[in-house]
């Protein structure tokens, strides 16, 4: 499986979890979903949301309400988009999802999770739910040039 990105908008989100340092910053990811063969799944747009967690376990804990996912949605839909992922960061931690990311995570949407090290973007990884809901598989992130 493999996650296209568009550099701006990765660029957008790398600025978004280096602000939200030493919070987890979160946000929704649009774009579209083809079959793999030929375009595949391809992040063309960053929402940045909120991280509506009410207390300091924002440090490793990130909320979304629905209503952040319906404006998400509202503007997918202006756009002829989706919303095919969700961001999140991970302050001091290795982009792999949590016990907690497992079980709020939902099927088909990409789960893309940034490291910040004090400050600093780390590294990256994306991730999609199995099926069963048991646990995740790893999907190559790749970074495509504005067109
Ligand atoms: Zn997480």
């Amino acid at each position: 499986m493999m996650l296209r990105i568009e550099s701006l908008c990765l660029k957008a989100i790398k600025e978004d979890a280096a602000s939200n340092y030493p919070d987890e910053g979160c946000g929704l990811l649009l774009g579209s979903d083809g079959p793999e063969k030929e375009i595949g799944r391809m992040v063309k747009e960053f929402f940045p949301t909120p991280n509506r967690w009410e207390d300091e376990e924002k440090r490793r804990r990130f909320s979304i309400t629905a209503s952040d996912f319906l404006a998400a949605e509202i503007k997918a839909q202006e756009r002829g988009l989706e919303i095919i992922g969700i961001y999140h960061s991970h302050p001091d931690h290795k982009p792999i999802p949590s016990d907690y990311d497992l079980e709020k995570a939902w099927p088909f949407y990409s789960y893309l999770i940034v490291e910040v090290v004090k400050g600093q973007i780390g590294s990256m990884a994306s991730w999609r739910l199995l099926g069963d809901r048991t646990k995740f598989t790893f999907e190559d992130l790749l970074v495509e040039p504005k067109p």
